[in-house]
């Protein structure tokens, strides 16, 4: 028998969540594991306009959440808005995305992990999470702290 699991949108902060999110929707988890090709996640973040980017300090809170050493904070820019970007801070949005593709150490976990050790399987399969992405743009100066984080996924929604 072949069969594909077609999903369409589920609302979930990152691709894992979305499957963790079937499953609580009550989609056995042997079904998944055996029918998943893969997921993808998606999402809009607001680039800082260049015209106004300034040295952001952000509350060592959320530089702890995104695991930025607090010895990169001058590489970090915020903008407050000016006339270049119509008093909006941003030069625009830029679409991130990450793809899960499900290999067999994913599938093992899906039957019976716990989130962890799925998390775990998918960034050993080279999930490149759309966090990892946010801080790398947060590290380049094209994308506030603030913005990165809301974007990301911490454990819990
Ligand atoms: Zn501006």
């Amino acid at each position: 028998m072949t069969g594909h699991l077609v999903m369409s949108t589920v609302h979930a902060t990152d691709a894992i969540s979305a499957l963790l999110r079937l499953t609580e929707l009550g989609v056995n988890r042997a079904v998944l594991a055996s029918a998943l090709i893969g997921i993808v996640g998606q999402g809009l973040v607001r680039l800082n306009c260049p015209a106004c980017a300034e040295p952001d300090f952000p509350r060592p809170i959320y530089l702890q959440h995104l695991s930025i050493q607090e010895s990169r904070q001058s590489q970090l820019r915020q903008s407050r808005g000016c006339s270049h970007c119509n008093s909006s801070g941003s030069r625009g949005r830029v679409g991130l995305y990450e793809l899960m593709e499900v290999n067999s150490r994913l599938r093992n976990s899906i039957r019976t992990g716990s989130e962890f050790e799925i998390r775990e399987a998918a960034d050993k399969a080279g999930l490149v999470s759309m966090t990892r992405q946010a801080v790398d743009l947060a590290l380049a100066g094209e994308l506030s702290v603030r913005e990165a984080y809301r974007t990301c996924y911490f454990g819990g929604e």
